[in-house]
C-alpha cells in the first residue's frame, strides 16, 4: 500500500479532508491536475495583477465564527490573515435606481430594513427569526452519530422541517408586501446561484447567516487558504502532486461488491491506498473515473438527472481610476436593472443574452480594496461575474484552451463590452480606464478546474438534490469517498464542511472533533 488516503483534487473540500487524516497519522497524498492547488480558491496573475475567481468573501470569520473556528482548530489560522469588509455596508446592492447596503451584524440589518421598510416590519423580523433558527438547526445533522441523537433530530429541527423546504419566493411573498425589499433580500441569490422560486429557504437562509456578521477577505487573496492549508498537510508528512491528473480510479470486485483500490496517473503510474477521497466533480468522479459500467442503475439515473448550477463570465480587470476617490470601498456590489429576480435569471440563461446591449446584471468585487496588498502601480483590480448559461459555449467545448477559433474569441469580445457598460452602473468611466482586462467564460473554469459545465457550485441544490437526496459523501463503491461542492453543500464553507465530513467518517468521529485546541489565532484586520 502507498498511502492510507489518496485525495484525488485540491479544492476546498479536498484539502479539508487530507489535513485532518494527515493530522491524525494517516499517509495522505493529494494529486491535483492543475499546476497550483487549491481548485476555485486559486488566484493567478495576469500581466503582474492578482486575480482570485472563486473566492470575494467569507462570512464566519469574527469572534466565534464557525469558518474562524475551523482555521484555528486545524491549525492554519497562524498562516492567514483577513481583512473585513466595510461593516457599513459589505454589500452594497443597487436595483435599477434604487440603492440599499447592508450592515454587518443582525440586528443592524433588521434595524437598517425596517428604517427602509416600516411598513413590512414584522415580516422583516420574523424572516431573520426563522433564518437564525434554520442556521442552527442545520449543524445539527452533521454533528449527530447515536442512535438516540438521530432519533431526536426531528425534535431539535422543527422550523427546519416545517419551512426548510418551502421556496424563497413563498417565504418572502408570505412576510412581506414590498418588491424591493424582497429583491434586495434575494440579491444573495447570486451566491446559490438559483432563482427565489426554486431555492429552498434552507439552502438560502445558510447562505444569507454565513454572512450575517459580516464579510471578510484573505489577505493575499483566495489562494492564501490553500497555501496554508498545504503548508500544514506537508508538515503533519501528506504529499502533495500538481500537475497530476488523476485518469482512472482503480477498483477490483470482491464477495462484498465493488471497492476502490488506488488511482491511476495522467503517466500511467498506478497509486495503491485503503482509501480514496475524490474533490473531483461526481460527473467526473463516476463517469470519467470509475466508468458507467461499473455503477448502479440508481447511481447512473442520478448522474443523468441531476442539474449543475449556472455557468459564469468572469470580467479580470485592472484600472486606473481612483475608485477611492470615487467613494467606493470594499464591500461587494450588485446590480441588476429587474426589481423581479425571477427576470433576472430567465435572463441570465436565455440564449439572447448574447445580443443583449448590457448582461442582466453584475457582481462587482475591488479586491485591491477588500486586500490593499493588491493595489499596484496605483492600479485597482477587479473581478465582475454575471451569471451565463453554459449551452452558449457548448458548441466549443471540444475545443482546446488558448487555441479556441475566432467565433468564439469574437463573442468574448462582444460579452466583455456588453458587461463594461452594466459596470458602467456602478464604476462610471470604466471602460475608458482599463489597464487589463480579460474574459473568463465557462469553459475556462472547465480547463482549469474541470467543473462541470462551467458550474459556478457545483450540483444545484433544488428540493430534489439538496441534503440527503445530493451526491452522498460515503459512494456506493466500497473505500471511494467525494466531498466538494456537490455533495454536503457548496462554497467554500460548504466545501470544507464536506471534506471534514469525510475525514470524520474514515476517523469515526464527530467534525467538531478534528478541531483542537491549537492555540493559534486568526488574524483579522479591522476595517
Ligand atoms: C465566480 C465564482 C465566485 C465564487 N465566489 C465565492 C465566494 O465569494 N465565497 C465562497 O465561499 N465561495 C465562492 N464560490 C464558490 C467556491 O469557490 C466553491 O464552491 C468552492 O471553492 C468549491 O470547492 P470544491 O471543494 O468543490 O473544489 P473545486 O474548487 O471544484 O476543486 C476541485 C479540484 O479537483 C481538481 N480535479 C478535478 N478532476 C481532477 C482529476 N481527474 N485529477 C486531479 N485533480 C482533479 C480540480 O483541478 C480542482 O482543483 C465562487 C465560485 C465561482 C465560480
Amino acid at each position: 500500500m502507498d498511502a492510507d488516503v489518496i485525495v484525488i483534487g485540491s479544492g476546498a473540500g479536498g484539502l479539508a479532508a487530507a489535513l485532518p487524516l494527515a493530522q491524525a497519522g494517516e499517509r495522505v497524498i493529494v494529486v491535483e491536475q492543475h499546476n497550483v492547488p487549491g481548485g476555485l480558491c486559486h488566484s493567478f496573475r495576469a500581466n503582474g495583477y492578482r486575480f482570485s475567481p472563486g473566492i470575494h468573501y467569507v462570512g464566519q470569520i469574527g469572534e466565534g465564527g464557525s469558518m474562524r473556528e475551523i482555521y484555528e482548530g486545524l491549525g492554519v489560522a497562524d498562516d492567514l490573515t483577513f481583512f473585513e469588509m466595510n461593516p457599513d455596508g459589505y454589500e452594497h446592492i443597487q436595483i435599477g435606481l434604487q440603492f440599499m447596503d447592508i450592515p454587518s451584524g443582525k440586528q443592524a440589518t433588521i434595524e437598517r430594513l425596517k428604517q427602509r421598510f416600516p411598513a413590512d416590519a414584522g415580516g422583516i423580523e420574523d424572516y431573520f427569526f426563522l433564518v437564525d433558527k434554520i442556521c442552527s438547526q442545520l449543524s445539527i445533522v452533521p454533528e449527530t452519530r447515536s442512535f438516540l441523537e438521530f432519533l431526536t433530530v426531528p425534535f431539535r429541527t422543527r422550523e427546519m422541517g416545517r419551512y426548510g423546504l418551502f421556496s424563497l419566493k413563498r417565504t418572502l411573498d408570505d412576510r412581506m408586501s414590498d418588491p424591493l425589499l424582497k429583491a434586495f433580500l434575494s440579491i444573495q441569490c447570486g451566491d446559490h446561484g438559483l432563482p427565489p422560486s426554486r431555492t429552498p429557504f434552507a439552502l438560502h437562509a445558510a447562505v444569507t447567516g454565513h454572512y450575517i456578521e459580516g464579510g471578510y477577505y484573505p489577505k493575499g487573496g483566495g489562494r492564501a487558504i490553500p497555501r496554508a492549508f498545504v503548508r500544514a498537510l506537508r508538515k503533519n508528512k501528506g504529499q502533495i502532486f500538481l500537475s497530476t491528473p488523476v485518469e482512472k480510479i482503480l477498483t477490483e470486485k470482491n464477495k462484498k461488491g465493488r471497492q476502490a483500490i488506488g488511482v491511476r496517473l495522467g503517466d500511467g503510474t498506478e497509486i495503491r491506498a485503503k482509501n480514496i477521497i475524490s474533490n473531483a466533480s461526481p460527473r467526473m468522479t463516476y463517469e470519467q473515473l470509475i466508468g458507467r459500467e461499473f455503477l448502479s442503475k440508481k447511481l447512473l439515473r442520478q448522474l443523468d438527472q441531476f442539474t449543475y448550477t449556472t455557468a459564469a463570465l468572469v470580467l479580470y480587470i485592472a484600472t486606473d481610476l481612483d475608485l477611492a476617490g470615487m467613494n467606493l470601498d470594499s464591500g461587494n456590489y450588485w446590480y441588476t436593472p429587474f426589481q423581479d429576480p425571477e427576470e433576472y435569471y430567465r435572463q441570465a440563461q436565455s440564449p439572447n443574452v448574447v445580443d443583449a446591449d448590457e448582461a442582466p446584471g453584475v457582481f462587482v468585487g475591488i479586491s485591491s480594496m477588500k486586500d490593499p496588498g493588491s493595489f499596484r502601480n496605483g492600479h485597482h483590480t477587479i473581478e465582475a461575474v454575471s451569471f451565463i448559461s453554459y449551452d452558449v459555449f457548448k458548441q466549443w467545448q471540444h475545443t482546446t484552451y488558448n487555441n479556441r477559433p475566432e467565433d468564439y474569441n469574437a463573442l468574448k469580445r462582444k460579452l466583455t463590452a456588453s458587461m463594461l457598460k452594466t459596470i458602467e452602473h456602478i464604476i462610471p468611466g470604466i471602460s475608458d480606464h482599463l489597464v487589463y482586462c480579460d474574459l473568463s467564460t465557462p469553459l475556462t473554469n472547465d480547463h482549469y478546474v474541470k467543473s462541470t459545465n462551467g458550474s459556478c457550485y457545483g450540483t444545484e441544490k433544488t428540493w430534489r438534490q439538496f441534503g440527503p437526496l445530493s451526491f452522498k459523501n460515503r459512494s456506493e463503491i466500497k473505500n471511494l469517498y467525494l466531498c466538494g461542492a456537490s455533495t454536503t453543500a457548496h462554497g467554500l464553507s460548504g466545501a470544507t464542511s464536506s471534506g471534514m465530513g469525510v475525514a470524520s467518517s474514515l476517523l469515526s468521529c464527530r467534525p467538531s472533533e478534528l478541531l483542537k485546541n491549537t492555540g493559534q489565532t486568526l488574524k483579522v484586520i479591522p476595517r
